[in-house]
């Protein structure tokens, strides 16, 4: 094992909603139908944790997401919040967070989380106007929303973040104004903007497939997303990401937790379908659950899907996730960490971003950043950085030693 490879951020995935919205893709099970399952299933999240604990850093965060975690019953999450916090070593100042749907929680429950150490709360809001909840397919109501933030204000968690959606269909940009507008009045710490992605494993995914559904125009989107980004900086929001927006003050409110993924750290992620990544190595936990559970309380390591990265797809990932963040990647810890420079590595192809006006070098922070130009085109130019395989063979690699034995 290499020495410096250690998880510094820790996943959990708990797949269970109580019913599948529209636009939803995440791999979940509507918690009724697999009520078993459900009730094994933080067991085999802890026997996968005691197997990985080799692998452990001093975690500075551990999220619990899903599906919908607060699904499940709060003594179930503080439970496992309690054996991550005897098999692990936690940071003191661990950013610990849950994600939760309103429909699924009371003051009750959220107290009993935030005794139990959860600090961050993110909110499921996705929208404050009823009949686009209703179109989304969620369980709740805009009131619900403000009840949950006002439950987890009195509960003690100072850490608020609510999920927006935005670019459905036939939402205008008024509607978009409106939901800000509402988020806003319940001050939180963070929103995360999300536009609308229309994957096939979902149901309106489906029915845009057979034409059935219209999504919102790009323009739209973009218009969108523009105003979105005035509207939050004027109310003291610092966009730190495409989709992501910190409360600017004393106290950094950016999650740590994607911030730590966005910079390519190791991270461990355990649960059905959950993704990790040491270094080169990078493996996705199988998707159904019974061989999940089953594997795990035969004390097995439940089935993978493993891939040792080449460095050329190890830099497009430092690349394209690092240039999601507006303060870029960092080049003095990639060389460091890679032994490889970006300048170089990406020379030809970032000259030609440079001549669109799409990515820029800083020198003071030597960082290259997306423009404002760039951040509106961001697919695109994340798509210059998928190199050729054979030019791995130009690079001083560190893929030298095995180190993935449980
Ligand atoms: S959007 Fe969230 S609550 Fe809705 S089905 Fe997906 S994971 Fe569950």
């Amino acid at each position: 094992m290499l020495k410096d490879i250690a998880f510094k951020s820790l996943y959990l995935h708990l797949p269970f909603c109580l019913k599948r919205c529209n636009y939803c893709d995440f791999l979940s099970h509507t918690y009724a139908e697999v009520k078993a399952q459900a009730a094994a299933y933080p067991a085999a999240l802890r026997q996968e944790m005691r197997m990985y604990r080799a692998y452990a850093g001093e975690l500075r965060s551990v999220y619990f997401g899903g599906g919908t975690p607060t699904v499940l019953p709060a003594a179930e999450l503080c439970g496992l919040l309690d054996f991550i916090g005897r098999t692990f070593t936690l940071a003191d100042d661990a950013e610990i967070t849950v994600e939760c749907n309103p429909a699924t929680v009371d003051a009750k429950y959220l107290a009993e989380l935030r005794a139990a150490g959860f600090n961050r709360l993110s909110i499921g809001a996705q929208s404050f106007q009823d009949a686009e909840l209703k179109m989304l397919g969620r369980l709740h109501d805009a009131a619900a929303v403000r009840d949950c933030v006002a439950a987890a204000r009195q509960a003690g968690f100072d850490n608020i973040s609510l999920d927006i959606i935005y670019a459905l269909p036939g939402q205008t940009l008024a509607d978009l104004q409106y939901n800000l507008l509402a988020a806003l009045k319940l001050s939180p710490e963070h929103i995360s903007l999300y536009s609308l992605q229309l994957d096939n494993d979902s149901i309106w995914g489906r029915e845009y497939a057979a034409g059935k559904l219209l999504p919102a125009d790009k323009d739209l989107e973009a218009d969108m997303l523009q105003m979105a980004r005035g509207m939050l900086r004027e109310q003291g929001f610092v966009q730190y990401e495409i989709a992501n927006f910190a409360r600017r003050g004393e106290r950094d409110f950016r999650s740590r937790h994607n911030r730590l993924y966005w910079q390519r750290e190791d991270y461990l992620g355990v649960g059905l379908g959950a993704a990790s990544c040491l270094f080169m190595t990078r493996w996705q936990n199988v998707g159904t659950l019974d061989a999940y559970i089953e594997a795990l309380a035969k004390l097995h390591r439940p089935p993978v899907e493993e891939e040792q990265l080449t460095m050329a797809q190890a830099m497009s990932e430092v690349m394209f996730m690092g240039l999601r963040q507006t303060a870029g990647v960092d080049i003095y810890p990639v060389i460091d960490r890679y032994r490889v420079d970006p300048l170089r590595f990406y020379d030809y192809e970032l000259q030609g971003l440079f001549a669109r006006s799409l990515v820029e070098y800083v020198e003071d922070a030597h960082s290259l950043r997306l423009t404002e130009r760039g951040m509106m085109l961001a697919n695109q130019v994340f798509l210059e950085f998928i190199k050729d395989e054979t030019e791995d063979m130009q690079l001083l690699s560190r893929q030298d030693e095995p180190f993935l034995e449980i």
